[in-house]
């Protein structure tokens, strides 16, 4: 099945006014990086949440997350998706103007690269793919978040809402040999 093409970034740049935020105006031309990124922003709006994103496709597609990452395999965080934002997004930090869109200060949490895990009958699947069927399972390489983590769609909603969770299998191969 073929990907629903659309115009990449128009609720990105509908939602804001750029004489107004410092936030990225970028088009989504940026060229692709080797190895795809990530980055957790923590953002100081209404409500204090982080915002994760994946570099999908010469995007970052991105969820809200209340909570933060997930600190261990027991820990299920509920994962908003949000509007795609550009690649240059992936290094933003700054305060977004009162009366603005998600106005408040925006930090980088962590960042890295990331590698995409999801199988199919022993086959890889695509990152697009993989979340137009609702899961996608990642190896994160970052300076805070280091192993295994999954998201998958609980439901199909304007907004649709995910469960973040970091993955046991990985963790067990991390560590010292002969620790626990
Ligand atoms: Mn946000």
């Amino acid at each position: 099945m073929m990907p629903k093409a659309r115009e990449p970034l128009t609720a990105y740049r509908s939602r804001r006014d750029f004489e107004k935020t410092p936030e990225p105006t970028s088009r989504g031309h940026t060229p692709r990086t080797k190895k795809p990124v990530f980055v957790v922003q923590e953002h100081h709006a209404n409500r204090l949440h982080y915002d994760f994103r994946l570099e999908v496709d010469g995007v970052l597609k991105s969820w809200a997350v209340p909570k933060g990452p997930p600190p261990d395999p027991s820990v299920k965080v509920l994962a908003v998706e949000t509007e795609d934002h550009p690649l240059e997004y992936a290094t933003f930090e700054g305060t977004i103007p009162e009366g603005s869109y998600g106005a408040g200060e925006v930090s980088i949490w962590d960042n890295g690269t990331y590698r995409n895990l999801t199988e199919r009958d022993g086959h890889a699947v695509p990152s697009a793919e993989a979340l137009g069927m609702g899961h996608l399972k990642f190896r994160l390489e970052g300076k805070k978040l280091r192993g295994a983590y999954a998201l998958t769609r609980m439901q199909r909603r304007k907004k649709p809402q995910w469960l973040l969770v970091k993955s046991r299998d990985e963790t067990k191969t991390r560590g010292a040999s002969g620790a626990h």
